[in-house]
């Protein structure tokens, strides 16, 4: 059927937007005409009543029609702009509910290490590096993981102190932990056979001699890091913009941002006030910034594209690096049960004091230890002080003793998890906790089953930040060769739907925006992907092929694909 709009009688009226009033109101006698129709899609709306639909009409910076084709048609004015999607599959726009932006634009700018199969590897690519640098000039890299090598031990830095004798070297492992420097490095951060251990870090050292062997773990860290000179303000911007463009590209339209300084707030709101940004960003400031101390809670910043309302802990470290804190000793090392980074009266205090302003609080833990002593700390502190909504967050909750698992419902605390963390982690963590603990690791299925939501992430630049890289590991529960058959520990598996859930509508529970986002309905922001396949009924093998074609954020067309 052919529209002639000429010959209408609507008339199209001018209506203020703003985020308080999502409801554009019509009445029998005036029509809204839409900015910008997407028509003849296949789209996954997350809206329990209106799942499928086939057009969708945008309005300013949010969803003005979700219906079909001879619905939607009927909001295209002279001035709107049509997007014919010829089958193409939408789905609401992605968020990434754990993520460092700053750091993943860092490691865009560094040696990318993830992936790497050998300390060989490593050590040609640090030689390269090293010729285009200036002597003294640092070398950074970060991704490695010793448990993708022959030999699964920590390295040790002999044979990196001869590739880089004059540049000092710190490599990252991939989950963030621990660093791996060479001669150079220690040279200039003064760490000899004399230092002392650091509280809560571990220097790696040659049993006999006492002498650092390379790595260091946890609070260690800080030993090198301190040293390297640090991101100039102008760098941590751009590193910022390069990871937002990374990101919108991945088809994500938002992202939490789990420990975020002064720094890395001033340029979110100097981007988000010149309409920069981009990328929606909910802030959780890191507990050391004296920031939520000293501001209240801001929220919707800028037409919506940046919120401060979070503090984010750690209660321990990673499992890889054995720094996560577990109820039982390691089975791979015994008598190391990793360390406690906070106790329970701590993170009581401290969530205490996030709760009395106002913020949310998300806390660090992967060991079962660690899980139990936030979820203590955090029982204690709603006695303390009883807040209606607060939906206080464990970051990763990652290995759960079974009788934790149904207190995150009974609580109403969220976890938020990385399903690409099981899927990285698959191949050692049995030996990190024994059959039996292992159970309780990654345990979607189990938490969810108690009633709770998982928003989903990828903590990049730990993972890879494409969504639809969680959204197959979620229902796979396999690496991307297939491996292993069946998936691990299936029975943990996510529904498609459910790994979608906690990428969109999920995502934004955590945040409190389950309101203006994380679904495709009248009145929400009008944040879309427009994916290349219908992921909901492709072989899941066929996620990881799946093209982001174009990802929308507040109506603007953000990114496109080139053909
Ligand atoms: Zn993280």
């Amino acid at each position: 059927m052919k529209l002639h709009w000429g010959n209408s009688l609507v008339i199209p009226v001018l209506l203020l937007l703003t985020s308080c009033e999502p409801a554009i109101r019509e009445t029998d006698s005036v029509t809204v005409f839409a900015d910008t129709v997407l028509i003849g899609g296949n789209i996954i709306t997350m809206d329990a009543g209106n799942p499928r639909a086939q057009a969708l009409a945008i309005k300013g910076d949010k969803i003005l029609l979700v219906g079909t084709d001879p619905e939607v048609r009927k909001k295209r004015g002279k001035n709107t702009k049509v997007i014919k999607l010829n089958g193409k599959t939408v789905v609401p726009g992605m968020i990434d509910a754990h993520c460092h932006v700053l750091s993943y634009g860092n490691s865009l700018r560094s040696l990318n290490l993830v992936g790497t199969k050998s300390l060989d590897e490593i050590l040609n690519m640090v030689k390269e590096k090293s010729k285009q640098c200036d002597p003294g000039e640092w070398i950074l890299g970060r991704g490695w993981d010793q448990n993708d090598w022959d030999e699964k031990k920590f390295p040790a830095n002999d044979k990196l102190n001869e590739v880089s004798p004059y540049n000092p070297v710190c490599l990252t492992r991939i989950c963030g932990h621990a660093v791996f420097v060479n001669k150079k490095a220690f040279s200039l951060a003064r760490v000899t056979k004399n230092t002392p251990d650091v509280p809560g870090g571990k220097i790696i050292r040659d049993s006999k001699t006492g002498e650092p062997t390379g790595v260091l773990v946890d609070n260690a860290i800080g030993l090198v890091t301190l040293v390297v000179p640090g991101l100039t303000f102008r760098q941590k911007r751009e590193c910022i913009e390069l990871a937002i463009r990374d990101c919108l590209k991945a088809g994500l339209t938002g992202v939490h941002d789990a420990n975020t300084g002064g720094d890395e707030i001033r340029i979110y709101k100097e981007l988000a006030k010149k309409g920069n940004l981009g990328l929606r960003v909910y802030v959780m400031i890191s507990a050391g910034s004296s920031y939520w101390l000293e501001n209240r809670p801001e929220t919707g910043l800028e037409g919506g594209f940046l919120t401060l309302r979070a503090v984010k802990l750690f209660s321990d470290g990673a499992l890889g690096s054995r720094g996560a804190a577990l109820l039982e000793p390691y089975s791979d090392e015994q008598g190391n049960s990793g360390l406690l980074l906070m106790e329970e009266g701590e993170i009581c205090k401290t969530a205490c004091e996030a709760l009395k302003r106002g913020f949310q609080v998300c806390t660090h833990a992967i060991g079962d230890k660690a899980n139990r002593t936030v979820l203590n700390g955090y029982e204690a502190a709603l006695k303390a002080m009883p807040v209606k909504d607060y939906r206080l967050r464990i970051e990763h909750a990652q290995v759960l003793a079974p009788e934790d698992i149904p207190r995150f419902s009974k609580l109403g605390v969220i976890p938020s998890m990385q399903p690409t963390h099981c899927t990285s982690d698959m191949y050692w963590a049995t030996d990190r906790l024994g059959t039996e603990r292992v159970k309780g690791a990654y345990a979607w299925r189990s938490l969810l089953d108690t009633g709770v939501r998982i928003p989903g992430g990828s903590d990049f630049p730990v993972e890879s930040n494409k969504p639809l890289w969680g959204i197959y590991a979620a229902v796979t529960r396999r690496d991307h060769k297939g491996f292993p058959q069946g998936g691990w520990h299936p029975k943990q598996r996510m529904t498609f739907t459910e790994a979608l859930r906690s990428f969109t509508i999920d995502a934004a529970y955590a945040a409190f925006e389950e309101d203006i986002k994380g679904s495709l309905e009248i009145g929400k922001l009008a944040d879309m992907v427009v994916l290349s396949k219908d992921i909901s009924k492709v072989a899941p093998k066929e996620i990881l092929k799946t093209e982001i074609e174009m990802t929308i954020v507040g109506g603007r067309i953000v990114y496109r694909r080139k053909e």
